[in-house]
């Protein structure tokens, strides 16, 4: 028999991340002794005002459809938040709720993606950037950052990639998984380059509060003229540990954009779980003090993991301004020839020492592995003892 499958769905590759994530739960449900440096997600339990309010949602008995881009209240929620934090303003209109920042950038690309159209993505990237874009039959344009420079991109690079067919291009900063926080100057330059191709701004800011050292995140629509030009997306999962509830939303005045992924929303999905958008009002809205306090913890287990990571010989690492990934240079480890790219190294560390970590090749670089700093110190001191066993074992 023929295949039915789309030339669409045998191109598009798992999220590598996702497939760890759950490798790892499986392992531990085995009863294995395993290290979970793979897991993209906060370990801290939702604060428990917010896991209140989802309850008193259900008492209220909101089990019901609301409208598609999400309840008046939590769009107001989402309009507040970023109002107090960045002094930008969205009517309800510039903004839509979806099952999470993933859905949100899917939703975009969908919207604004013609096949063949070209967006940028910078690399190292999340791994769903690409197949994102390639499910929209688009390019991506995958233009590098290096090791050497911090993963900062080099807007000269950027500018040279654009051809008549780029409508995009892909911010993420703090990024995943470099964790790089982009200086101001960078995205200054951005947004020149923006705004002199008329190119919309996707610019994905889910890290925007896991900022360390003091260091300053700025939204892209908060730059000089850039407001019109940029997609804010955003969400719920990693600032207020609440990946399972499934809730992100975008904001940007292109109204235009706002409700055609909000169409497209309406025959795929329909809201996002009612119960998870009064949730997440609770979490945009109420005390905010548990933030701080999770921000705390990171900073100290990222300064934990770096300084470990930089006592073990055969690795390097740039130092994470945010997000909670350390992305490590290994490819010192591949030339012995006993593991040669990154997915021979994250098996072998798996199965001889059962640590979990995403392989860098989804990334966009064999030479790196992620590990991810959302577990406990104790963990970290474990696993990282385990793995300076295997770089001495492969060196
Ligand atoms: N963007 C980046 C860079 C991420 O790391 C994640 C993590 N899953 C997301 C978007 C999506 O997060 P969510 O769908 O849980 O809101
Ligand atoms: N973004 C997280 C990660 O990179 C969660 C998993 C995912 O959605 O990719 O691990």
């Amino acid at each position: 028999m023929k295949t039915f499958l789309s030339s669409r769905a045998r191109r598009l590759k798992p999220s590598a991340t996702l497939a760890i994530a759950a490798l790892e739960k499986e392992m531990r449900g085995r009863g294995i002794d395993v290290v979970g440096f793979g897991a993209g997600e906060p370990d801290f339990p939702t604060p428990s005002h917010i896991r209140e309010a989802a309850k008193r949602s259900l008492d209220r008995g909101e089990t019901f459809y609301t409208p598609v881009g999400g309840t008046p209240a939590l769009k107001n929620a989402v309009a507040q938040r970023v109002r107090d934090d960045y002094g930008l303003d969205y009517k309800a209109e510039e903004i839509l709720v979806s099952c999470g920042a993933k859905h949100c950038l899917a939703n975009v690309f969908q919207a604004v993606l013609d096949p063949g159209d070209e967006a940028i993505v910078l690399a190292p990237y999340w791994v769903s950037y690409p197949e994102m874009i390639e499910l929209a039959d688009a390019v991506p344009v995958i233009v590098p950052t290096r090791e050497g420079t911090g993963f900062v991109p080099d807007p000269e690079e950027v500018e040279a990639r654009i051809t008549p067919r780029t409508k995009a291009i892909l911010v993420n900063s703090p990024s995943n998984p470099t964790g790089v926080l982009y200086p101001a100057e960078i995205l200054a330059e951005l947004a020149r380059i923006a705004e002199k191709h008329d190119l919309l701004v996707i610019s994905d800011e889910i890290y925007d509060k896991l900022v360390y050292d003091g260091g300053k995140f700025t939204p892209f629509a908060a730059l000089p003229g850039m407001k019109d030009r940029t997609i804010l997306v955003n969400g719920v999962s990693k600032t207020y540990a609440m990946t399972g509830f499934r809730i992100g939303y975008l904001a940007s005045t292109r109204t235009d954009i706002v409700k055609a992924a909000t169409n497209i929303q309406s025959q795929s999905t329909s809201n996002p779980a009612s119960t998870a958008q009064a949730a997440a009002v609770e979490a945009l809205t109420g005390p905010q003090d548990e933030v701080a306090r999770m921000v705390e913890v990171f900073e100290k287990r990222r300064n934990l993991m770096i300084e470990e990571i930089n006592k073990i010989e055969g690795l390097s690492v740039v130092k994470p301004g945010g997000a909670f990934y350390a992305f490590v240079n290994t490819s010192r480890l591949y030339l012995s020839g006993k593991v040669s790219n990154s997915a021979d190294l994250a098996r072998y560390l798996l199965e001889t020492r059962h640590v979990a970590c995403v392989p860098g090749g989804p990334f966009g670089s064999e030479d790196h592995v992620r590990l991810s700093f959302a577990t406990g110190e104790e963990t970290i001191l474990k696993g990282l003892e385990r793995l300076r066993e295997v770089c001495q074992e492969l060196l």
